[in-house]
């Protein structure tokens, strides 16, 4: 279904990123990976994907905080693919404290990672796919884009902001071919959740899976963890023609976390 186009995924050395590169790689779309970690199984991964897919794999180790390795990212993709037509702004940190002892520091760099960069990529890739007649950008927010929780000042700040960023940008592409939307996830499982479980499990001095129950019955009442392969079947579900009048939507994918 993506043959011939070309998907750059933020943050997706690791967790739902990297299942959304696996899942758009499935369906035939050339992947430019993006996020740090340890180089040589980063290349494994790469290699990986492109001999399992048939499609061309590259990587960036653009860091999502600094706007001028964003752009640099963004134009060698162009340079070497022709466009970037589907954009995934997955990025992200966390940094869980309250509000009056939150490290300014920490907070500016969340809200720099988890929702500027959604700015700047989308800023650099446009035009492209404007020229092209088609697009797909898809901004990974959160529950907490939608509503909140303590000690995540920075978090759902941003993630309020991502949801923001992507009305407009929806309103900016209508009648362009290309279109903009928010996945909000519940909990997914993966190393920035699988911190929060561990320091959850130390403070109530209780076994990692009693924590982890503890973290879904306290917010998720389905109980289980989203996978990245289930954000991923709704951004293959977003490239298609089915979906080409979604746009400035804020999708949920949360175990029922935001119908309370
Ligand atoms: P993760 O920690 O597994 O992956 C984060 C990715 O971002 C990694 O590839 C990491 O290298 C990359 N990254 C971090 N800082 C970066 C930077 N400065 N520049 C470039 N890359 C950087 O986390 P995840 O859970 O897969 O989170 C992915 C996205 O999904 C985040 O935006 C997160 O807020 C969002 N999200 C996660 C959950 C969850 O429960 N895990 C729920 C809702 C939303």
């Amino acid at each position: 279904m993506l043959n011939g186009k070309t998907a750059l995924v933020t943050g997706s050395t690791s967790g739902i990123g990297l299942g959304i590169a696996h899942t758009l790689a499935a369906q035939g779309a050339n992947i430019v990976l993006n996020g740090f970690g340890d180089a040589d199984e980063i290349e494994r991964i790469r290699k990986d994907m492109a001999e399992k897919n048939g499609v061309t794999v590259t990587y960036s180790d653009a860091d999502m905080s600094k706007p001028d390795q964003i752009q640099q990212m963004v134009e060698n993709a162009i340079q070497q693919f022709g466009s970037v037509d589907v954009l995934v702004n997955n990025a992200g940190i966390q940094h869980v404290a309250p509000i009056d002892e939150f490290d300014p520091q920490k907070f500016e760099q969340v809200v720099q990672i988890n929702l500027n960069h959604c700015f700047h990529t989308t800023h650099a890739a446009l035009p492209k796919m404007r020229e092209k007649g088609w697009g797909r950008v898809i901004n990974i927010a959160s529950a907490h884009g939608l509503v909140a929780s303590k000690g995540k000042a920075a978090y759902v700040a941003a993630k309020h902001g991502v949801v923001g960023l992507t009305k407009v940008t929806a309103l900016d592409t209508t009648q362009s071919g290309i279109t903009c939307n928010a996945i909000c996830p519940g909990w997914v499982k993966t190393p920035l959740v699988e911190q929060q479980i561990e320091k959850k499990a130390q403070e109530q001095n209780c076994s990692v899976q009693q924590a982890e129950h503890d973290l879904l019955a306290e917010k998720q009442p389905a109980l289980e963890f989203v996978t990245p392969e289930q954000i991923g079947a709704y951004c293959i579900f977003l490239c298609s023609e089915e979906a080409r009048t979604i746009t400035g939507a804020e999708v949920k994918i949360d175990g029922g976390w935001t119908a309370q």
